[in-house]
C-alpha cells in the first residue's frame, strides 16, 4: 500500500498517510457531491484520527465519518 509521511493538521505532527480506500472515497463523495475528485486524497493512519486531505492542499482537509475511526496501525 502506498504511504507517505505528511503533516497532519489534527495530530499536529508528521504521520503516515495512505490513499483513501473505496469505502472512504464513497463516504467523501456522499458529503462533497458525486463529482468531487477523490483520487488524490490522503488519510492519516494515526490511531483514532479521521483526517484526510488532497495532495499538496493541507488547508483543504476534512474529517471522515465516525465509522472510519479505526484502531489500525499503518500498514505497508
Ligand atoms: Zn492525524
Amino acid at each position: 500500500m502506498r504511504t507517505r509521511k505528511l503533516d497532519c493538521p489534527t495530530c499536529g505532527t508528521m504521520q503516515v498517510f495512505r490513499f483513501l480506500d473505496d469505502e472512504e472515497k464513497a463516504a467523501v463523495r456522499e458529503r462533497e457531491g458525486p463529482r468531487f475528485f477523490v483520487g488524490n486524497l490522503w488519510r492519516c493512519t494515526a490511531k483514532g484520527c479521521l483526517t484526510y486531505y488532497p495532495q499538496f492542499n493541507k488547508a483543504g482537509y476534512g474529517l471522515l465519518p465516525e465509522r472510519f475511526r479505526a484502531e489500525e496501525a499503518a500498514g505497508e
